[in-house]
């Protein structure tokens, strides 16, 4: 494998890359970075920890070192989805620059407006934004985008899963004169990113650097199934109290779920924090902080307010709830096993959950191990018939009898979990988990 000196990177950038101990570029990095520096337009899939961020920032930097201004120019622009995500950029930015005069800025909400105009007087040469408070940066005239040289989209799958298409459109709009547009994604992606991409990429080259199926080499993964929330519940306690592990996230698919948990975890003695979408700045930032520190080894999240988060020491992920998709799934597994690390991900299945499981497992074309907790068996350990699929055999309807009817009409729904049938019917049999509306994230 190459050297960073190997990629023709700028001095400054090999210096400070030097200091960092960073000898070899990552596989994303050895194949955008070459391409970037030709200046070409590039779409990449890589995934949250395979240092996809340097990959982007080192060529930035590499152009604005070899393309000086006489006067002073916002010359690239950064979009992120969330702040976090945003910040743990412009940390990159700082990282990689520091023999450099090149300086970032970060343009997200929950920040004071006031204090982000006074910093962009400065004109530093690099914005990292979320696209709402870009907007309003953009409707205060505060910047203007027309001298933006180059232009990245970071985790643009997930934008777009956050309903930021339109706003994208519009700042994209409002680069006129950009040279280079490099998208990044954790994700294939589905239509929308695809017309995103023709529209916003000139002739780019394409890099996949994900295989959904050797994502997770160095993370074991276990299922345990529940009889039910309680069950779960109960599971999650002793998993946090006797796992080894350094840092535990725990997923749960809705907001509500993740602040009940909170709830029961606090009542239960065992200390976590939490993370969701509406979570204020400081609370988000403070949950962060001791999760990052290690003062808190817990963190209770939902799939957006963990998007991206680059955490040190993560060595244990929990589905409280699965995840909607195998792409959500392999988002929250990217959490753990970075870097080569030994990781493991459980995730909790009540009967509800079964049949997405084995469409998650058929797209990873991976098998997950069935484990039992010693006192934790409870009643449910999966369907009693299995398909070839690995589904579970729906139970075919008794013949009508007067009984029956007499039961249908006064109790019609009693005995039908309605999220199982809601299941059903949607599992595809492509290996692709069902696609689900997200009641609130
Ligand atoms: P990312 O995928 O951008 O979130 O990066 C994940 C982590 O890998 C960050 O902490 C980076 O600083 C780190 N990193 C980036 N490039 C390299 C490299 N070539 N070698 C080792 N670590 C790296």
């Amino acid at each position: 494998m190459n050297n960073f000196a190997d990629l023709h990177l700028h001095e400054r950038l090999l210096k400070g890359l030097d200091e960092l101990k960073l000898t070899k570029p990552t596989p994303v990095q050895e194949q955008a970075i070459p391409l970037l520096l030709q200046g070409k337009d590039v779409r990449a899939i890589a995934r949250t920890g395979s240092g996809k961020t340097a990959a982007f920032v080192l060529p930035l930097l590499h152009y604005c070192l070899e393309n000086p201004q006489r006067i002073p120019l916002h010359r690239a622009l950064i979009l992120a989805p969330t702040r976090e995500l945003a910040r743990q950029i412009l940390q990159e930015v700082e990282r990689f620059a520091s023999y450099t005069f090149i300086k970032g800025i970060l343009l997200t909400g929950g920040e004071n407006f006031k204090e982000q105009i006074a910093a962009l007087r400065k004109v530093p040469e690099i914005i990292i934004a979320t696209p709402g408070r870009l907007l309003e940066h953009i409707s205060a005239k505060s910047l203007d985008l027309a001298e933006i040289e180059l232009l990245v989209l970071d985790e643009a799958d997930r934008m777009l899963d956050m309903g930021f298409a339109e706003d994208i459109q519009k700042i994209t709009d409002l680069c006129v004169d950009r040279k280079q547009t490099m998208l990044f994604s954790a994700t294939t992606g589905g239509n929308a990113l695809r017309e995103m991409v023709q529209a916003i990429l000139t002739n780019p080259e394409h890099l996949m650097l994900n295989k959904v199926a050797d994502l997770n080499e160095s993370t074991q993964q276990q299922i345990i199934t529940a009889e039910s929330e309680q069950h779960k519940q109960n599971l999650l306690k002793w998993l946090l109290e006797n796992e080894t592990y350094r840092k535990a996230i725990v997923f749960t698919n809705t907001r509500e779920k993740a602040d009940f948990l909170y709830g029961r975890m606090e009542a239960a003695q065992v200390k976590v924090f939490v993370l969701h979408g509406e979570k204020d700045q400081s609370e988000r930032r403070k949950a962060l902080e001791r999760f990052s520190q290690g003062s808190s080894r817990v963190l209770i999240a939902t799939d957006v307010a963990a998007r991206g988060l680059d955490i040190e020491g993560v060595d244990l992920v929990i589905n409280h709830d699965m995840p909607r998709s195998g792409d959500e799934y392999v988002h929250r597994i990217g959490r753990t096993g970075r870097a080569g690390e030994a990781g493991l991900a459980i995730s909790l299945i009540d009967h509800t959950e079964w049949n997405l499981m084995s469409s998650i497992q058929r797209y990873l074309k991976q098998q997950f191990e069935h484990r039992v907790i010693k006192g934790l068996k409870g009643g449910y350990m999966g369907p009693k018939k299995l398909k070839s699929s690995g589904k579970a055999v729906g139970v075919k309807k008794k013949k009508t009898t007067d009984k029956a009817i007499v039961t249908k009409k006064t109790r019609p729904t009693q005995h039908k979990p309605k999220t199982l049938q809601t299941q059903t019917e949607n599992s595809s049999t492509d290996g692709f988990a069902p696609l689900r509306r997200r009641k609130s994230e």
